[in-house]
């Protein structure tokens, strides 16, 4: 096989690679015959160069061959994943999760924890007492049997390859390149086992891809990788220029998810619920746009999603009774009021600054690993748009330690603007 210096050349001098050439790479670097400061020049070289779409696929074939793969085929109907590349208060997973199990689809939904100022799914549902998320493949097929839903944390054996080369991109700037992102998270969703994939794709100050152009091509990558391995994929392009929801922060996150499972809740959150699921219930089922809307709000609103939650938090260990009761779910000893500065209209509340205030109260993990602190976070009380008077709350922060409040009110008022 050619050297991997070689390989590196090419590809830095804007060439292709052939499909047994990135495979070779990938298995190299994961063997440890490919060491870390080579695999770190080639992905720099893939962050300037980008890949040619049959070198995506090759990465894309080479990470889920690495590893593992959920077997779902015992399942009978179509099995439906969703996925978001990642925001600040997006609790999206625990409403739809459900509420497509509730419409009658199946849903073995393999989630992530958070790293740095973005939320992880696993840690939102984790706070919920007694959960447990780390099931084994025979578990989760088994759930998804009885209930037709399981929301677990990936097992290890999946995508080895992804998680060495994400640790690497991490620590070497080349986290954002479009052909990487795409081929880290089709490979996962490959491996997952499902039929059809949902993809919320962000754009924003608190997403991955920060103009709407960039979010569309993560978008068409990412179903044009899925229709090469023979899968039905859609997306929707959602905002993260503020938070989703006012609640940002795990427990306080599932408090809110619960609220938009009775059909109640904000507005963005369940709208972007209902957009997404009709996108699940249309690829799935060939179902109308308007008509999937109106039956999942309908599911919504006479509590049917809800009710399939508690049975998932049930049947995973968790107790049930937070759905009703709230109070349940674990509280930070301390809360501040952050005092609105003027008297105004809200016209920025920056994801990114909310995001990182979350962070610094404990709700997030600046490394991978880290224990979160499942009552810490941020309240908003105010969403863009909307009218504040000066003094009056603009939001509430959580912690267990109050030495952590000053820079976190420091970090959210670097984002905040009050408009004349
Ligand atoms: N999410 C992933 O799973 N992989 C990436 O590379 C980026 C976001």
């Amino acid at each position: 096989m050619t050297p991997p210096a070689w390989l590196i050349a090419r590809k830095r001098d804007g060439g292709e690679l052939s499909p047994e050439e990135v495979e070779f790479m990938v298995q190299g670097f994961l063997r440890g015959q490919v060491p870390d400061y080579q695999m770190s020049a080639f992905l720099m070289a893939v962050y300037f160069r980008g890949l040619t779409p049959r070198e995506t696929v090759a990465l894309t074939r080479a990470y889920l061959e690495s590893g593992e793969r959920l077997d779902l085929s015992s399942l009978p109907g179509v099995k439906v994943d969703k996925h978001s590349t990642g925001g600040v208060g997006d609790k999206t997973s625990l409403v739809l999760v459900p509420l497509l199990a509730a419409a009658g689809l199946k849903i073995a939904k393999l989630s992530g924890r958070g790293l740095g100022h973005t939320g992880g799914t696993i840690d939102k549902l984790e706070s919920i007492p007694g959960v447990r998320t780390e099931l084994s493949p025979q578990e989760i097929v088994s759930q998804v049997k009885e209930i037709g839903v399981c929301l677990a944390a990936p097992s290890p054996r999946i995508c080895p390859a992804d998680a060495a080369t994400y640790a690497l991109r991490d620590v070497t700037a080349t986290v954002e390149s479009l052909p990487l992102i795409a081929a880290s998270i089709v490979s996962k969703k490959l491996a997952g086992g499902t039929d059809v994939f949902v993809f919320d794709v962000k754009y924003g100050s608190g997403a991955f891809m920060k103009s709407r152009e960039e979010a569309e091509a993560l978008g068409r990558s990412l179903v044009f990788l899925a229709g090469e391995f023979g899968k039905k994929a859609g997306f929707i392009l959602s905002p993260m220029d503020q938070p989703l929801g006012f609640a940002v922060g795990n427990a306080l996150e599932v408090e809110e998810a619960v609220e938009a499972l009775r059909g109640r809740g904000p507005e963005d959150l369940r709208e972007l619920c209902l957009e997404l699921g009709s996108l699940a219930l249309r690829l799935a089922r060939g179902e109308g746009r308007e008509e999937a809307r109106r039956r999942l709000a309908s599911l919504l609103d006479r509590g049917e999603a809800l009710e399939r939650f508690r049975r998932m938090v049930e049947c995973q260990g968790g107790d049930g009774r937070v759905v009703e009761d709230p109070s349940l779910l674990p509280r930070a000893r301390f809360r501040e009021a952050i005092p609105s500065p003027l008297t105004g209209v809200v016209e920025r509340l920056d994801a990114l600054a909310v995001g990182r205030a979350a962070l610094l109260l404990g709700a997030g993990r600046r490394r991978k690993g880290e224990r979160v602190d499942p009552a810490a976070g941020v309240r908003l009380t105010r969403k863009v748009g909307q009218e504040v008077e000066r003094e009056e709350p603009l939001a509430y922060l959580y912690a267990s330690d109050p030495s952590l409040i000053p820079p976190a009110r420091e970090a959210f008022l670097s984002g905040v603007i009050i408009g004349g």
